[in-house]
């Protein structure tokens, strides 16, 4: 027997209504906040990741699935939304545009990563970004719509984190800083700290042993190092979210994973959990979309990791709007009484009732009990007499109540009853 590869998961029916709530929250959300959506390829070049994540990110360095074609092209399924973003921004000349361009995409997102509770090897991103502006103000509308996603959804009790890593004028003497600090307790750190105080120094802070966590706390903060126009940027967001009132707190050790992130940084948690279940992040990129050939464009985006979102709803117990359908089941009995069946779900689907047929040779009984397992609150029964008649047997499967009718008065009485 075949099972879905280790870190994937089916999304099964009775999964889905968490799934289409959320994704309707996230698309209203962006109707609201004037965001268009872009659809990207699943896979590009793999330097296109390579350049804008960081040669030096967990992501680059254990996480991409990468693979020649058959041409002889090195591709990596998508790791993340952002970098595709900018791709296409640049590609269709969308820097012609009246700036900032507003995008959003719903997209599978593939890392080779230890599979756990909340984190797969193909799971799926809700992401927007605001491309083409520097104004603060963007930031905390970044933030803003953010944190107003996971209230639609009715998610509470979340944390909202910000922090400020600065940009590449100011944060080589925050480096050196933090690289003097861990060099006096090296022998404390775990291997993998070891390794990210020569290769990727702002990852020591957000490692999540205990043994390394007591050490980032005591670490020098980035926002005593920031310059002047990152300290007034930062200074300016902090005083849009207060005047949003929104419940941000600043935390000097989230810097986020991807090397790309400038300024202002800010992720999402929800209660009472270790800091690797985010439920989202985000933060600004000024350099990223020169650095992929394109003129200095500064932006700013965020996503969300969409098996999360639908985990908390569960924990929360969110009730979500049902979209199963209650169909109404059509019985039949005889080869003619079928065919007419056939015609009568027809002419329902037409008129926008949902509508099962029944199939396969089941007795009557068996028929209705199959209706009945189906939730259907009606059952059309169709046998010799009613094909003679012209006419359609109507079962209320509640009540055992059954009228004989025409199937234009059928549909004219289901329409009315939905
Ligand atoms: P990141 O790009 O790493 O900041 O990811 C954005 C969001 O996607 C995170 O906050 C998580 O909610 C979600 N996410 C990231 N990696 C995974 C994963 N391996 N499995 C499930 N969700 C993930």
């Amino acid at each position: 027997m075949y099972k879905a590869p280790r870190g994937t998961a089916d999304i099964l029916p009775e999964e889905q209504s968490y799934w289409r709530f959320a994704e309707s929250r996230a698309t209203d959300l962006c109707r609201l906040y004037g965001y268009q959506r872009l659809d990207t390829p699943a896979f590009e070049d793999f330097q296109l990741f390579t350049r804008s994540i960081g040669e030096g990110t967990d992501i680059v360095t254990k996480e991409m699935y990468t693979f020649e074609d058959r041409s002889g092209n090195v591709l990596a399924l998508r790791p993340e939304g952002t970098a595709p973003v900018c791709r296409a921004y640049l590609e269709h000349g969308m820097d012609n545009l009246p700036q900032p361009v507003k995008l959003y995409y719903l997209a599978a997102i593939f890392r080779y990563e230890r599979p756990q509770s909340g984190r797969y090897r193909q799971h799926y991103q809700f992401g927007f970004e605001a491309v083409g502006d520097s104004d603060p103000a963007l930031d905390a509308e970044v933030i803003d719509m953010a944190w107003q996603f996971y209230s639609s959804l009715g998610l509470k009790n979340l944390f909202l984190l910000i922090n400020s890593i600065g940009c590449k004028k100011c944060r080589p003497r925050y480096l050196d800083n933090l690289k003097i600090y861990y060099s006096d307790h090296l022998v404390g750190l775990c291997p993998d700290c070891k390794s990210r105080f020569e290769k990727n120094p702002l990852r020591l802070l957000d490692c999540k042993k205990s043994s390394c966590y007591g050490m980032a706390e005591k670490a020098p903060k980035s926002i005593d190092f920031l310059c002047r126009e990152c300290l007034a940027h930062f200074q300016a967001v902090v005083g849009y979210l207060e005047a949003l009132k929104l419940p941000f707190k600043l935390n000097h050790r989230l810097v986020r994973g991807l090397d790309y992130y400038t300024k202002t940084v800010f992720e999402i948690q929800p209660p009472g959990e270790a800091a690797q279940s985010a439920l989202g992040g985000g933060g600004r990129y000024d350099d990223l979309i020169q650095e992929l050939g394109g003129k200095p464009t500064p932006a700013i985006g965020f996503a969300a990791g969409l098996e999360r979102v639908v985990l908390n709803l569960k924990k929360q117990k969110i009730v979500v709007p049902d979209l199963t359908a209650t169909p109404v089941f059509i019985a039949h009995l005889g080869n003619e009484a079928k065919l007419e069946a056939m015609k009568l779900a027809r002419t329902l689907r037409d008129n926008g009732i949902a509508a099962i047929m029944a199939t396969g040779d089941r007795s009557l009984k068996g028929q209705l009990r199959l209706a009945n397992s189906l939730c259907s609150n009606y059952a059309a029964i169709i046998g010799d007499n009613e094909v003679k008649s012209g006419v359609v047997t109507l079962r209320n499967m509640m009540t055992g109540e059954q009228e004989t009718l025409a199937a234009t008065a059928l549909v004219k009485l289901l329409k009315e009853g939905t």
